[in-house]
């Protein structure tokens, strides 16, 4: 890393204490920066890498709210409104009990380079809170959103901020969120969250777009290989939204899936994964993945290992940060994985990119490989904006023609660069040099 690189790592680190992921997002990035930063010095002259890891503005709230008891509980709110050089702030809400403030930075962080590569015109933020949504009941989990919005409403808007799903946080959370936004401004101002409901603003396919994302992406990974995804046998973690349609995409272009994952263990199907009944057991019943294996033949549950140990030419990590480390990297590789696309964000540590790297696997960072979710996100702000919706296939073949430009763009940025196959170094510089010019432009803001 170039020292002045190097200076504001060390900055980051003294000035965000207690912040290890936002620390580490900023360090993947940084490691791929310093070609760009030998090439272009408007950006040295400009601080734009000092100001780049400054949020904008940070927000941090109390949410009490009332259980089923009647006692009264009190969880902390975050939004964090990282960059918006190339448009409202957007990025999801994780509800989950590992929420502070250092994960909320380096969501919001990667976010702002994911929007970027998305060619969309969207800046970057993320928020959440810690609550713990597992166990409430449909009226907990109401009254927490209203909650949470009561505060957060005042700093979103269509043009200021636009909140989605993350962990935690799926169509159920953002009808509630949406309904009391509505309430507390007496707008029907749709364009203020995604992920909506279809009937009331949702955009066909958001559902699916991460998961159908990734897996588009890994298939153009295997193509500049002479391969396709079909024949694969592949290797998901997670069992959340993510993870179910990354499963649907694998399985319609002919690959077998052979696992899903959550904190009760793995699933290991042979077979390949039934997805009728993951839905059901998942989404429907909002269940364990043991439930799937109780009530499905020739399936078994693992407890307490890696899912990485499993076999596979295809890797999808789809569950969480750091997820994969470089005991799973060593397994994976052992095993003959030929690439791993991110569907989660940052579930690889740094030192598992880097035996991937070292081993020739194809790695595609969540940052490039996940995108299609937020992509669909800003085709559902348009359809808001023109009053216009698309069909299932309108959206899904926008989604393909986005996947693709994506990987394109970081394929031939690795390239430019001198690192052909290096989609991490392609994702950070193509992401960042658009945000970084677009601030250039605006001047000292
Ligand atoms: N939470 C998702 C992500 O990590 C989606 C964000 C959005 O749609 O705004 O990109």
């Amino acid at each position: 890393m170039l020292p002045e690189l190097q200076d504001v790592y060390d900055r980051v680190i003294r000035r965000n204490h207690g912040e290890p992921e936002f620390h580490q997002a900023v360090r993947e990035v940084f490691e791929s920066l310093d070609p760009v930063i030998e090439k272009h010095p408007e950006y040295r002259e400009h601080a734009i890498i000092s100001r780049i890891v400054e949020p904008e503005r940070q927000i941090m709230f109390r949410v009490p709210w009332v259980d089923d008891s009647g006692s009264v509980q009190v969880n902390r709110g975050f939004r964090v409104q990282f960059n918006s050089a190339l448009g409202p702030y957007k990025g999801g809400l994780r509800f989950h009990p590992s929420v502070n403030l250092g994960i909320i930075k380096f969501l919001g962080f990667e976010q702002i380079f994911k929007n970027s590569l998305t060619g969309r015109g969207i800046g970057g933020g993320k928020g959440g809170s810690d609550f713990d949504p597992h166990g409430r009941s449909d009226g907990e989990i109401m009254r927490f959103c209203q909650a949470f919005m009561s505060e957060l409403h005042r700093h979103i808007g269509e043009h200021t901020d636009v909140p989605a799903g993350d962990i935690g946080v799926g169509g159920r959370e953002i009808g509630y969120l949406y309904g009391q936004y509505k309430r507390l401004t007496n707008r029907a101002e749709m364009g203020v969250l995604t992920g909506k409901g279809v009937p009331w603003g949702g955009s066909r396919g958001r559902t699916e777009a991460t998961g159908y994302g990734v897996v588009i992406f890994a298939d153009r990974m295997l193509q500049t290989a002479g391969q396709a995804m079909e024949g694969q046998r592949v290797v998901v973690s997670g069992s959340g939204n993510v993870a179910i349609y990354a499963v649907e995409k694998a399985q319609e272009l002919g690959a077998t899936v052979v696992t899903v994952s959550d904190s009760s263990g793995y699933v290991v199907d042979e077979a390949g994964i039934d997805l009728e009944l993951l839905k059901q057991v998942k989404e429907v019943e909002r269940g364990r993945v043991s439930d799937y294996v109780e009530r499905r033949p020739g399936s078994r549950l693992v407890q307490g290992g890696r899912v990485w140990d499993v076999p596979c030419t295809v890797a999808l990590p789809c569950a969480t940060q750091n997820e994969l480390d470089h005991h799973g990297a060593e397994a994976l590789v052992k095993n003959g994985v030929a690439v791993v696309a991110e569907g989660a964000n940052m579930p690889s540590t740094p030192d598992a990119v880097e035996i991937f790297q070292s081993s020739h696997v194809l790695f595609g960072p969540g940052k490039a490989a996940n995108a299609g979710g937020v992509a669909t996100s800003a085709l559902e702000m348009a359809q808001n904006a023109s009053r216009e919706p698309l069909t299932f296939s309108e959206v899904t073949s926008k989604l393909e023609g986005i996947m693709e430009r994506i990987h394109f763009k970081c394929a031939t940025t690795a390239e430019e660069y001198g690192r052909p196959g290096d989609y991490v170094l392609g994702a950070n510089i193509a992401g960042f040099r658009k945000v970084a010019d677009a601030m250039l432009e605006q001047g000292v803001v």
